[in-house]
């Protein structure tokens, strides 16, 4: 079993992984996706109420494509397998 976190081993994952300033097309490029590990291209802007600010989290291609699709269902949007097509293929 995973021993739980510590707090200073929490403050900095936020840190981390929530950057307080979008990266660069440069600075995405020398990143991992901070979920899964692969090549980071993609950022979300995120303010868990939680953590108590914005910040700015790498993903890679697949992740960000999985976290759309959640976050959609978690809404229940009437459209989302539509929208979700649309993004991940435009030109179909
Ligand atoms: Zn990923």
């Amino acid at each position: 079993m995973r021993r739980p976190i510590t707090q200073r081993q929490a403050d900095k994952a936020v840190r981390e992984y929530l950057r307080p300033k979008p990266y660069t097309p440069l600075g995405l490029s020398r990143l991992n996706c901070a979920h899964c590990g692969d090549q980071a291209s993609r950022q979300w802007s995120l303010r868990p109420c939680a953590v108590g600010r914005v910040g700015w989290y790498p993903l890679c291609v697949e992740c960000d494509v999985r976290l759309n699709a959640l976050v959609m269902d978690f809404l229940q949007l009437p459209d989302r397998e539509e929208r979700l097509r649309q993004y991940t293929d435009p030109a179909a």
